[in-house]
Formats: C-alpha cells, structure tokens, sequence
C-alpha cells in the first residue's frame, strides 16, 4: 500500500502570495499528518507570462516557509510530447475539434442570439459559453483551413464525451463548493460548454496538463483554492475519457485581502517576498492564514 500524494502546483507567471502560502501550508500539514508524500509541480505551460524567474522565486518562497518537497520537480514546460501525445488520442477519438471562430465573432453570435429574445448560457464563472457552431465541419474543411494556417484552438466536444461514459459523473470533495457542497459531488462539465484543451503553438492547456500530470505523478488528494471547484467538472471528464483515476479534491477557503477581494499575482501587497521584505516571519504567515 502506498501512502498519499499531495501536490502544490503553482504557476511562475508572478510572486507567489498569501493564498498559495495557505495552499502550499495545508497540503503540506495533510501529508505530514496522513504520512504521505508532497510534490512540487511548476505549471508553467504559458510560456509567454512564466519566467525562471518567477520560478526560483517559488523554490526561494516557500524554502523560507520551511516546506520540504520531493525533488526533481515536475516542470510542465519540459513534457509537452506528453500532452501532444494525449491531445492527439481526442482528436482521433473525435473528441477535441479544431475551432476557428475568433472571439470577435463568437460574441457577434451570441449577441445575435442575444437580439431575438434568446437567453446565451452563462460558464460557472459568468463568461458567456462559446458557440459550439464548428463541432460539424467537415473533415476536408478542417484540413483545409488548419493547411492555410489560420489560427485555431484544439476544443473538446463536450457532448461527445458525456456520451462516451457510462457511469454517472461526479467526485469526492473532501472540502466545500461555493455552496457548501461536500461529499460526492456531481460533476457537470456541460456547463462549461466546449473548452479549450490545446492550442495550435500549444499541445495543452491547464486542464488537459492537469490531469496528465495528476495521474502520472501518482497524486491522490488534489488540495486547491476553491476557486478550482467548478473546475474540477471539466477535469473528471477528460480524466474518465482518457482512462485515469480520480483523485479526491479538497477546495479549500479563499485567502481574500483587506478589501474582501481575491488576491492576484498582481496585487504587491500580499505577496510573500514582500511580506519578508517587511520583517514578518513564517510564523506570522502561518498565522496569518489560520494555520
Ligand atoms: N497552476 C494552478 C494555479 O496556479 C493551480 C492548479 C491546480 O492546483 O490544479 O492556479
């Protein structure tokens, strides 16, 4: 029997805050008292807004918060043939489909629509749902129009996919939705309509790397901001259509700032390095974040 697996998986696109000190502090306190493993996984397929910078600022932040993690240290940047490997068993699975449509006219759609009375979905974040009008295209106009290079984005046929499981879709969530939902929790990727999972200069995305690297590292306990619950749908579905195990999740509280809102990567004032900067210790962000 192998004990459980833990990951803190940041992204280097900025400095590292009080929220994924929160983060970073609990999955470590679960693994020390359930005798399990922590890993650090660097998320850093956006290579356009990550640096190695951002990255040694990881490793030197949470080294100061005295955390122990297994090394080598999985860095997405260095497996894209993983993802590409995965993306291209969707696309022969006629699961993922290549979608031109271009934000202009995907908001030109959803106002017509909009114009006659029609009420557009709404993604759980409130973002209006993209039109799935490109799930039918013919194959040669596929070809044809990824041959003349126009840009295009890898998206998963979501009604595809639930038609592909058998069983009813849902997880054990060992912390609480935005609802209190704890439990075995449905999952309904539907709401999210027909997401992103590559890109054409990018084989992944972050739910596609996601749930690769959750499963080939072995983790058994995703614990996360909730602002990833709602995710976690989407997640479980490409977990099931490419045949990987579920972990449980626990989501976990929202850190929030002074003013009640999220902390971002962009606020300075609760980012750790400067927190340090001003003489607090990691005793004091610990307390800070209720640990
Ligand atoms: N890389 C994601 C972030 O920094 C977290 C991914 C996850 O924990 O599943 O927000």
């Amino acid at each position: 029997m192998t004990g459980p697996v833990f990951r803190f998986a940041p992204s280097p696109n900025g400095e590292l805050h009080l929220g994924h000190a929160y983060s970073a502090l609990l999955n470590a306190r679960l693994a020390g008292e359930t005798d399990g493993r922590l890993l650090l996984r660097i998320e850093d397929i956006d290579t356009t807004r990550c640096t190695p910078e951002f990255e040694q600022g990881i490793y030197r932040d949470l080294d100061w918060l005295g955390l122990e993690w297994e090394r080598p240290v999985r860095r997405q940047s260095d497996h894209f043939d993983d993802y590409a490997e995965v993306l291209e068993r969707l696309v022969d699975e006629d699961l993922a489909y290549p979608s031109f449509l271009s934000r202009g006219e995907a908001r030109a759609i959803i106002a017509e629509a909009e114009a006659t009375g029609q009420e557009w979905p709404r993604d759980p974040d409130g973002t209006p749902v993209f039109p799935n009008v490109e799930r039918h295209l013919s194959a040669s106009e596929r070809r044809e129009r990824i041959d003349a290079g126009e840009p295009f984005a890898w998206r998963l046929d979501t009604q595809a996919a639930l038609a592909r499981i058998s069983s009813p879709l849902g997880w054990r969530e060992d912390g609480a939705g935005p609802d209190g939902e704890t439990g075995v929790v449905p999952a309904r990727p539907e709401l999210w309509g027909d997401v992103v999972i590559a890109r054409k200069e990018m084989p992944t995305s972050y739910h596609l790397s996601v749930v690769v690297d959750d499963a080939l590292q072995g983790v058994t306990h995703v614990v996360r901001g909730r602002d990833l619950f709602f995710a976690t749908a989407l997640q479980r579905l490409l977990q099931e259509l490419l045949g990987l195990p579920a972990p449980i999740y626990l989501h976990h509280d929202l850190v929030l700032g002074d003013d009640g809102r999220k902390l971002s990567k962009s606020r300075g004032d609760t980012a750790l390095v400067s927190l340090r900067a001003a003489g607090l210790t990691p005793r004091d962000i610990a307390r800070m974040v209720g640990l």
